[in-house]
């Protein structure tokens, strides 16, 4: 049966349209200019550190997450969506900017400059009613919207504090249930003679996964496996692998597998206890205390690492599943775009590590999935390459606002369609930026095609090349092999002229 929905060029035309005639009669800065109702409410769901390999729908070999799968089914899965520089506040900025670090100014942990055009200020221009609620991370307090209510830096997973406009407030309980109170709370309070534009940024499962008090889950009968590389011995890689510090087996402490001290230490040989890694953990089984090390050791700290992460991640689903219903119970569903995505993807055990940073595709892999009916087919996938600069120009063509000049994402609307232009991209470049920052990992940039990856080590002088079909686990680096000469070569004039192209002239 046809449907009665306009189609998405006639729902931009008159989107268009009307903020063209909205902008003659009215101060087109003003936010409370009136919008059409045509234009789709926007709830864009960003996790922290959330890994393709811990989403159902994305085949996790941990089992289904049953909303978050709902949302991939009723809407599109990008199944090669990246990171174009895998940490957190950088990758926050490129999404809101639509431009890479060297152009918004956030390379590390630098404060994001608010004043500067973003997505939420010019779709609040266009009439949006704007919010963030959750984790910001950017340094500065957040521009461009109508509420806002966001953690200060990491935030953390109980009784969080929350800033806004009006000061601080703890809320009891915790931090992923609270930020869906904050984002039902959001909806439902909204102008409802305007479009809405909603950022839900959870902070799970960032780092120190620390599951909800109430999971009620026991973790010991579930299937943790290990995946094909956490053994890797970086035989044949440059030198970075091996001088990071964020490995499974060397660097996770006993603060990270939530071991507990002994009593009677006092408070600074208790941090130190907790902050240091063990060698030895003596656990408790039904046939009494089992002494554990070497491999053993490190299977356990993976699994308890892994059982914290992935109880993160069911209070992810559920938070989704819950905000899902609002918008069913509010009859918004069919005028909403929602999209799901991360900041950055992670390491779940792939070549021994946790943590993200490195150009592996682990790292930069982000879950990007979207929902919004009659213009998005449901279950419907594309391996086009997608990366996190394309969100604001994205959202912006959705919203049917025009995209300033210096943009450097492209609108994904083609994709959500299911058409793919000829001239779609078929390689990105990536930079991380730190040297040797946390977890000693060294700065590097690259270049990613659909077959192929080149990494430079600028710092070290090593190259590292992957034949991501061959060898999708990137364990046989080819940097040095006479065979990919040309391919080399080919992969290292693309890396010169995105470099050009883009303006990232910094050595
Ligand atoms: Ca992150």
């Amino acid at each position: 049966m046809p449907s009665p929905t306009p189609s998405l060029a006639l729902r931009l035309l008159f989107g268009l349209c009307a903020v063209l005639f909205a902008c003659a009669q009215v101060d087109s800065a003003a936010p409370d200019a009136p919008a059409p109702r045509t234009r789709p409410n926007i709830v864009f769901i960003m996790a922290d550190d959330h890994a393709v390999a811990a989403y159902g729908a994305y085949g996790s070999r941990f089992g289904a997450t049953p909303h978050l799968d709902r949302l991939a089914k009723e809407g599109v899965r990008f199944d090669r969506c990246f990171a174009t520089n895998a940490i957190c506040t950088p990758s926050r900025a490129a999404m809101l900017t639509g431009k890479y670090a060297h152009k918004n100014g956030v390379t590390a942990f630098d404060t994001f400059d608010g004043s500067q055009p973003h997505l939420a200020k010019m779709l609040r221009e266009s009439g949006y009613f704007t919010g963030v609620v959750g984790k910001w991370h950017l340094g500065s307090e957040p521009t461009g919207f109508d509420r806002w209510t966001v953690l200060p830096g990491q935030g953390a997973y109980h009784d969080p504090v929350f800033l806004g406009p009006e000061g601080r407030v703890t809320l009891k309980g915790y931090v992923t249930d609270r930020i869906g109170d904050l984002a039902e709370r959001f909806i439902e309070d909204r102008p409802k003679d305007r479009p809405f534009f909603l950022m839900c940024h959870h902070k799970a499962p960032h780092r120190p996964w620390e599951p909800p008090v109430s999971a009620t889950t026991d973790p010991s009968g579930r299937e943790i496996p290990e995946p094909p590389t956490f053994d890797d011995d970086y035989a044949g890689r440059g030198d970075a692998l091996r001088e990071n510090r964020q490995r499974i087996a060397d660097d996770l402490t006993r603060r990270d597998l939530k071991l507990v001290p002994p009593a009677g230490l006092s408070p600074k040989e208790r941090t130190t206890w907790l902050d240091t890694v063990p060698r030895v953990v003596d656990v408790e089984t039904r046939d009494g205390v089992r002494r554990l090390e070497g491999r053993a050791l490190v299977a356990w700290k993976y699994r308890r690492y892994m059982e914290d992460y992935l109880a993160c991640v069911e209070s992810l689903d559920a938070s989704v599943g819950r905000l899902l219903a609002t918008l069913d119970r509010l009859g918004l569903a069919e005028n909403t775009l929602v999209v799901y995505t991360s900041d950055q993807g992670f390491f779940l055990g792939e070549h021994g590590l946790y943590d993200k940073r490195f150009m592996y595709e682990p790292s930069i892999r982000m879950p990007f999935v979207a929902r919004w009916p009659h213009v998005i087919a449901p279950g419907s996938s594309t391996d086009a390459l997608a990366i996190n600069v394309d969100v604001a120009p994205t959202l912006l063509e959705v919203a049917g606002v025009p995209r300033p000049d210096d943009t450097q994402g492209r609108s994904l609307v083609p994709l959500l369609r299911g058409e793919r232009p000829d001239d779609w991209r078929t390689s990105f470049y990536y930079r991380y930026y730190h040297d040797p920052g946390d977890h000693d990992t060294r700065a590097h940039f690259g270049v990613r095609t659909e077959t192929h990856k080149l990494i430079r080590f600028p710092t070290k002088g090593q190259w590292e090349l992957y034949d991501l079909v061959a060898d999708p686990l990137e364990m046989r680096n080819r940097a040095d092999d006479p065979e990919m000469r040309p391919v080399r070569a080919a992969l290292e004039a693309e890396l010169e002229r995105l470099r050009r192209d883009l303006g990232d002239t910094a050595p």
